[in-house]
């Protein structure tokens, strides 16, 4: 199966999708918004000035984020993975075609989640997430929320709202979205890498579209 690369804006479901294909097809996962908070929740220095940019819906240094993401890709290589975060700008996806180069991964799809702000901003004021096993939720979703109120199925812990879930710092997520990711599309697209999904479809339907993009091509 295909690696996938998701570029989305905020809250367009990147999470939850990763979870169902981690579940069910055996997928290792690499959320550089996990990585940032893991750091965060260390409480160091790098920790803390990580979440003053988070907070503010800014992205941290492409230099950071490229060798926290070289670090982990390398230990990922072996199994079909999901990049969920990464890239963010034009300079983050030219390097990512290097090291994929350097580690000889060559079966890529890359898929653009479609979502307006209006819905996507009614999801991150919905989202709660687990602090342990990182697993998110919708309280606005009967089909996302948790079944046992504020407390995470898989292993029990008490879910929390993120920092940057809020109507002001989404606001500036989803510009920020508008900036500096939405330049990587064409980047992708010259390539013949991209595909657009509309993440607002049930995400039966999503799970479904992705599934056959990762298989396409293949013999
Ligand atoms: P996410 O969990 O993907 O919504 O990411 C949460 C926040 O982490 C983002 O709003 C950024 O502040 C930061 N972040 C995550 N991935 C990146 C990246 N590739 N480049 C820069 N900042 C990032």
């Amino acid at each position: 199966m295909k690696n996938i690369i998701f570029i989305a804006p905020p809250s367009a479901g990147k999470g939850t999708i990763s979870d169902y294909f981690v579940k069910h097809y055996g997928y290792e996962h690499l959320s550089t918004g996990d990585l940032l908070r893991s750091e965060v929740a260390r409480g160091t220095n790098l920790g803390k000035e990580i979440n003053d940019i988070i907070s503010k819906g800014n992205l941290v240094s492409d230099e950071l984020i490229i060798r926290l993401v070289s670090q982990e890709l390398e230990k990922l290589k072996d199994k079909p993975f999901i990049l969920d975060g990464f890239p963010r700008t034009l300079a983050q996806a030219e390097e990512l075609d290097q090291m994929l180069v350097t580690l000889g991964v060559s079966h890529n799809v890359v898929i653009y989640l479609d979502v307006p702000l209006d819905i996507a901003m009614a999801r991150a004021l919905g989202r709660v997430v687990c602090p342990k096993c990182k697993r998110s939720y919708n309280i606005n979703n009967p089909k996302l929320s948790p079944q046992k109120n504020n407390i995470c199925d898989d292993c029990g812990t008490i879910l929390e709202r993120r920092s940057d879930d809020t109507e002001e710092t989404f606001r500036k997520r989803y510009e920020t979205f508008l900036t500096s990711t939405i330049p990587i599309t064409q980047f992708y697209q010259n390539k013949g890498m991209l595909v657009k999904v509309d993440a607002t479809d049930e995400l039966e339907l999503i799970y479904e579209k992705i599934l056959s993009l990762t298989k396409q091509d293949e013999a």
